[in-house]
């Protein structure tokens, strides 16, 4: 369970501040798939870095799993993202001196798992993500297409129950971006995860089950699409 109350971040910019998130309230439950869109701009990464423990915010609470991110401690904020956090950011921070197989299983390694059984788990993941046949190269061979699968298998190794993505269809030609985001949902739907993108995307916002939409760093629209006898209906929150 994710809750956000009143939360701010402002940037301090020469004279001015950006109210880069303005008074953002928000409950999201275990296994939504949300997706959040709107303008460039409009606060949506501001907003993913501070769920993620990667930012605090300049006034408000976040609490993820009764975890109060804004109170925290640092040890205690790295090891929620090493435990329960699932991360695909634009640039995918992949080490250039591991391979691809490496990099999969990092999270893993960091957790203290055998070598052996990270190594299994990340081919597992390079299968479901179509990088068999890559898992020995490094970074530097891959396309972006391939860097951002890799990066997406990396997120899911070790079967995080909170999964933030940033545009993670935004290299992928349509074949490639329909297979992960339908991997995306499966993983969701068996770990019962909480998926959150960001995306511009209007099949990936379809195929949310909430769809939030973000303006000049407030929420103008939050909508809940649930599955009834005759179809999809939406109701507003
Ligand atoms: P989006 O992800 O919707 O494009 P962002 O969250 O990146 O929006 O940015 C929201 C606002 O905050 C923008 O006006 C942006 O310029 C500003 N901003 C973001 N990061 C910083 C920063 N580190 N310093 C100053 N301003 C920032």
């Amino acid at each position: 369970m994710i809750s956000l109350l009143n939360l701010t971040r402002y940037y301090e910019a020469g004279e001015r501040s950006v109210h880069a998130l303005d008074g953002v309230s928000l409950a999201i439950a275990p296994n939504e798939f949300v997706a959040v869109v709107g303008p460039s701009g409009c606060g949506k990464s501001t907003l993913m870095h501070l769920i993620a423990g990667l930012d605090r915010p300049t006034s408000g609470e976040i609490s993820v799993d009764g975890l109060r991110l804004t109170t925290a401690s640092d040890a205690d904020l790295t090891n929620f993202r090493r435990r329960q956090l699932g991360l695909v950011f634009q640039f995918f921070n992949l080490l250039p001196t591991m391979n691809v197989r490496e990099n999969v299983s990092l999270p893993l390694l960091l957790q203290g798992v055998p070598l052996a059984e990270c190594d299994a788990r990340a081919e597992e993941l390079l299968g479901l993500v179509g990088l068999t046949e890559r898992a020995g190269h490094f970074v530097h061979q891959l396309s972006g297409g391939e860097q951002q699968r890799t990066a997406i298998a990396r997120a899911l190794v070790h079967k995080p129950s909170l999964l933030i993505a940033d545009e993670p269809t935004g290299n992928l030609d349509t074949a490639s971006a329909d297979r992960i985001l339908e991997l995306l949902r499966q993983i969701a739907r068996e770990q019962l995860a909480t998926l959150i993108l960001v995306t511009h995307s209007p099949e990936v916002a379809a195929a949310a089950s909430r769809l939030i939409e973000m303006r000049d760093g407030k929420i103008v629209r939050d909508q809940v699409r649930r599955k009834d006898g005759r179809g999809i209906a939406e109701e507003s929150r």
